[in-house]
C-alpha cells in the first residue's frame, strides 16, 4: 500500500511518500480503507518531536473517512465495506489503509462525504469536548469562538447554534469570516482589527461574553479575560507560547480558565462526543467542511499550509 512515512523528527519534508505492506488485523481490530484524511495541527507537532507519543518510522494521521476493508477476531460492531470516520489509528491514517482499534471507529451517516467524515474526528470531538465538556455550555448563552475558520472552530460553531447558543465567530481573513457566517455564527470579527475587543464587547451588550474558545491563548489569553462576563469561562484548546495575564481580571467576574486536551477525554466521554457528532450529521446540524483537497504524496506541502493564516475549513489528503 501507500503510505506516508517519518523515519526521523524534523521539518514537513520527513514526511515520505513509500509503498508498504498492509498491516496485520489483531482482535478488537478494523482495517479501514482510507478514502480521505484530515490533517491536523497535532500531526504537525508530533512530526516536529514535541510530542513523544509516535516511535520511529512510523505514519501519521489519526482522522479518517473510508470504509471497513477486513474485520479482526471477536469485531461485532461492523463488516466489510460499512463507511466510517476515525479517530484515531495504530499504524496512521496518512496511508490506503489503516489498521485501528474498534472503538475508535464509527458509523459514517451515507450523506456525510468520506472527505467530510475525514474532518470530524479530532476536530469535532474537540469541540464537543471544548464546548459542552470543560465550557460547560448552556442555551442562551453568548460564545466567543476565538479562531472559528479552521477545524475545530468550524464544528465549535455549528454544535453551539444548535445548542441554543449565540455565536461570535472570528477569522483573520474576509473568505474566513464569510465562513464562519455560513456555518451558522450569528457575528463574525476580525481578531487582528484595533478595534475588536470594542465590536465584541458591543456585540455583548457591554456585559461580555459566557464563554470562550480560544485557539490562539499565547496571543488572546490576557484579553480575553477581559471580555468574559460574570461567571465567565474561557476553554484553552490551542496555544503557541507563553503570555501575560492580570488574575485579577478573573476575580472581579468569578472567571475561570479552564485548560483542555482531547487525549484526556474518558471512556465515557468519547462514548457521549461520538453519540453527539452522530446524532448532528444524521439531523443535518453538523456538516464538516472541506477547505481543500489534495493527493496523499503533497502531505509535506499539507503540513504547510495548515499552520499558515487563513484558515477555510480543513485540509484532506486524498490516497
Ligand atoms: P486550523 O484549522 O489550522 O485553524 C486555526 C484557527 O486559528 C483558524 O480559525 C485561524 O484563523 C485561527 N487563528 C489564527 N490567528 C489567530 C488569532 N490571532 N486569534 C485567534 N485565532 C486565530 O486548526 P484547528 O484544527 O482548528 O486547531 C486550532 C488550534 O487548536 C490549533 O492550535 C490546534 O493545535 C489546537 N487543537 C487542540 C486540541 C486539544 O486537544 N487541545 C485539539 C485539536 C486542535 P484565521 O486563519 O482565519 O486567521
Amino acid at each position: 500500500m501507500k503510505a506516508i512515512r517519518v523515519t526521523a523528527h524534523g521539518g514537513p519534508e520527513v514526511l515520505k511518500p513509500e509503498e508498504m505492506p498492509a498491516p496485520e488485523l489483531g482482535p478488537g481490530q478494523v482495517l479501514v480503507r482510507v478514502r480521505a484524511a484530515g490533517v491536523n495541527p497535532v500531526d504537525t507537532y508530533i512530526r516536529a518531536g514535541a510530542y513523544s507519543i509516535s516511535n520511529l518510522p512510523y505514519t501519521p494521521g489519526f482522522d479518517a473517512g473510508g470504509e471497513i476493508e477486513k474485520v479482526g477476531p471477536e469485531v461485532t460492531a461492523f463488516k466489510k465495506g460499512d463507511r466510517v470516520y476515525t479517530s484515531g489509528s495504530i499504524s496512521g491514517t496518512y496511508a490506503e489503509f489503516a489498521l485501528c482499534n474498534v472503538s475508535t471507529v464509527h458509523k459514517l451517516p451515507p450523506k456525510i462525504s468520506f472527505a467530510e467524515g475525514a474532518g470530524l474526528g479530532v476536530p469535532y470531538a474537540t469541540a464537543y469536548r471544548a464546548l459542552f465538556h470543560r465550557g460547560r455550555a448552556v442555551a442562551a448563552e453568548t460564545l466567543l469562538v476565538h479562531g472559528a475558520s479552521g477545524g475545530v472552530g468550524t464544528a465549535a460553531i455549528q454544535f453551539a447554534r444548535a445548542a441554543g447558543l449565540t455565536v461570535i465567530g472570528t477569522s483573520g481573513s474576509e473568505k474566513g469570516r464569510k465562513l464562519v457566517l455560513e456555518n451558522g455564527a450569528h457575528h463574525a470579527l476580525d481578531h487582528h482589527s484595533p478595534g475588536f475587543n470594542d465590536e465584541l464587547m458591543r456585540l455583548a451588550q457591554n456585559r461580555g461574553v459566557d464563554l470562550i474558545l480560544e485557539m490562539l491563548a499565547n496571543v488572546n489569553l490576557g484579553k480575553d479575560l477581559a471580555l468574559l462576563a460574570r461567571f465567565g469561562r474561557v476553554v484553552v484548546i490551542g496555544s503557541r507560547g507563553k503570555v501575560e495575564i492580570n488574575p485579577r481580571d478573573t476575580m472581579s467576574r468569578d472567571a475561570s480558565i479552564h485548560g483542555m486536551t482531547l487525549f484526556n477525554a474518558t471512556e465515557s466521554e468519547l462514548k457521549s462526543i461520538h453519540a453527539g457528532i452522530y446524532a448532528g450529521l444524521d439531523n443535518g446540524s453538523l456538516r464538516p467542511i472541506v477547505g481543500k483537497e489534495m493527493p496523499l504524496s503533497d502531505a509535506a506541502r499539507a503540513h504547510v499550509e495548515i499552520l499558515e493564516p487563513g484558515a477555510s475549513g480543513k485540509i484532506i489528503l486524498v490516497p
